[in-house]
């Protein structure tokens, strides 16, 4: 990905797409957003860096990963061990947590 910067800034992974199906930051409320997601390997979790939030919403459900390295996984496991872990809005893949609109 190119990425050298390992520090605090997330790429724009430009999943605006899938915003709303993974769920949006419980503080911001709607509508539904948030800044995309890291990758701790495998697993995937969405965050809003405003609230320091984050939330896992499945492994290997995007291939970036794979691109990435234990250096990057690092970076990002010791941003996400700062945010608070959350319930995203329209957390629609849990059963019996679904909403609609
Ligand atoms: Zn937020």
């Amino acid at each position: 990905m190119g990425r050298d910067d390992l520090d605090v800034e997330v790429p724009n992974l430009s999943h605006e797409d899938d915003d709303d199906y993974f769920g949006g930051c419980p503080e911001c409320g709607y509508p539904c957003r948030n800044d995309g997601y890291l990758n701790y390997v495998l697993t995937h979790y969405y965050v809003c860096h405003q609230h320091r939030v984050r939330w896992a919403v499945g492994s290997n459900l995007f291939s970036s990963w794979r691109h990435e390295d234990e250096a990057v996984w690092d970076a990002n496991k010791a941003l996400l061990l700062t945010y608070r872990e959350v319930d995203p809005l329209e957390a629609r893949w849990t059963l019996g947590n679904e909403v609609r609109r």
